[in-house]
């Protein structure tokens, strides 16, 4: 079976039964092939160049075996030019070699985009543990284990890769790879991070929804009918922001009985109906409405769903809400629905902390000034820069925002250049995998 069919499990065992525990595949500017650790490692190197659309050209994927957990981590560094490859820590089950490689490439590709957009000097990167079946990942002491495993791993990556927290990863586990290195950023206030950046996200989506109803000409907020898809930490503080703001009303849909009961309370009196909904339900989204925000899972625009929705605009947090990017952008575009991309609406989460090394001020005006209408950067002047030139270009909202974000993607940070490309060479030159 190729190396890309198996599972992440079975691949660990290849790795081992090659007398490796690391390995990377590095992307040579040069030649535009790949350096790989071992001449084994062909099929993955031949999976990126295929005409694989995940893959653009991404500096360099580095994978390890934890040393006692046995589990496979990975770390992608898509493009630094702007600085270290940034973005959070996903812990998720994968079938194949194949769904982690995609999944991983993917995210990185979309950190590099929601930094550079975002005015960050970061580039972008991912990490990635796969969760195997039956390894017990709810218990304290093995997730400690990975946690300090996986710190260790990134520390070995001299700073290409600096980690944050992501789906499957809390809290807790990000306190332990703090520890364990310093390339962590979204730690807990405990030890000087910045906390929940929920509040943040949820209010950056709200700028974002201004700056598309402007673009249509259609007012401010007040009076809109809103549906939203989950009310979890940002979809609750977007319900705040939404009903400060004179919505007419919101229908948000919620898995969580205990998480309706308590909203219910906390906004009682308010414009505001909770409605149940199934793992997998999204009836909600086909509600009339003028602004939808998917604030739950990723995927769900689709050509299930498509067809369906009712509103003008849909702009909220959930992370890679289109199930194919280019054709779901396409879809939603022929029904005149304006799509805010979801990495330019919710870059709060990440701005909102990943500038934390440079200490605390009050109303923070490096965050604050995200939230305004006068910096050239700040969510709602992005939203209607990528709008515009989505409608003047004819292309699509998701297009125009790569479009923007690939420019500035490639702006070098103004004091440390490409360095981290740098930091990549010399793991290729000091023979990394062999190493730890
Ligand atoms: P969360 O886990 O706190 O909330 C998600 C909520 O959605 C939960 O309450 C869950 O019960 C509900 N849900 C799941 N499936 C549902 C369904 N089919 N119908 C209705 N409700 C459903 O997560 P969060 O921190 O609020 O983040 C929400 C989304 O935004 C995620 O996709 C996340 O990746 C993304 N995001 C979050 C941040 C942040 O700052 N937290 C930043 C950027 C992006």
């Amino acid at each position: 079976m190729s190396l890309v069919d198996q599972s992440p499990e079975a691949f660990v065992s290849q790795l081992r039964s090659l007398g490796q525990h690391r390995a990377y595949l590095i992307h040579d500017p040069q030649s535009g092939q790949i350096h790989r650790s071992h001449p084994a490692l062909g099929e993955l190197a031949d999976f990126l160049l295929a005409g694989n659309r995940d893959y653009q050209q991404h500096e360099g994927l580095f994978l390890a075996i934890g040393p006692r957990s046995g589990a496979l981590f990975g770390a992608f560094v898509h493009k630094t030019h702007r600085g270290q490859g940034q973005g959070g820590l996903r812990h998720w089950p994968y079938a194949t070699m194949t769904a982690f490689l995609r999944d991983g490439l993917r995210l990185a590709m979309g950190m590099t985009r929601k930094n550079a957009l975002a005015g960050l000097w970061w580039g972008g990167g991912k990490g990635l543990i796969a969760r195997a079946p039956g390894d017990g990942f709810r218990d304290p002491g093995h997730r400690a284990e990975l946690y300090r495993e996986y710190a260790a791993f990134v520390t070995s990556l001299r700073g290409c890769y600096i980690t944050a927290e992501d789906a499957g990863t809390g809290p807790d586990d990000m306190a332990i790879v703090h520890q364990g290195t310093r390339f962590a950023t979204c730690i807990p206030p405990q030890v000087g991070g910045s906390g929940n950046p929920s509040p943040a996200t949820a209010r950056g989506v709200v700028c974002a929804m201004e700056g598309a109803l402007d673009h249509l000409g259609l007012g401010s907020l007040g009076g809109k009918k809103i549906a939203m898809q989950g009310t979890g930490n940002v979809g609750a503080a977007m319900i705040g922001e939404l009903l400060q703001r004179g919505v007419a009303g919101i229908v948000a849909s919620e898995l969580s009985l205990e998480r309706r009961a308590q909203l219910m309370q906390q906004f009682a009196g308010a414009p505001l109906a909770l409605v149940p909904a199934e793992p997998g339900d999204n009836s909600v989204l086909a509600t009339p409405c003028d602004i939808l925000a998917p604030n739950a899972l990723g995927g769900i625009l689709n050509p299930d769903t498509i067809p369906a929705i009712q509103a003008r605009v849909v702009c909220g947090a959930a992370n890679n809400q289109l199930l194919d990017d280019e054709r779901d952008a396409r879809a939603l575009a022929a029904r005149g629905i304006v799509y805010v991309p979801d990495y330019l609406c919710n870059r709060m989460g990440i701005v909102h902390c990943a500038n934390e090394q440079y200490g605390q001020v009050p109303h923070d005006p490096a965050i604050e000034r995200h939230f305004g209408r006068d910096w050239d950067n700040s969510v709602y002047v992005i939203t209607r820069r990528a709008l515009e030139l989505a409608t003047a270009q004819g292309i699509t909202t998701a297009a125009a925002a790569n479009k923007l974000a690939d420019e500035l993607a490639l702006q070098p940070h103004p004091i440390w250049g490409h360095r981290t490309r740098a930091i990549v060479d010399g793991l290729l030159a000091d023979q990394w995998h062999l190493q730890g």
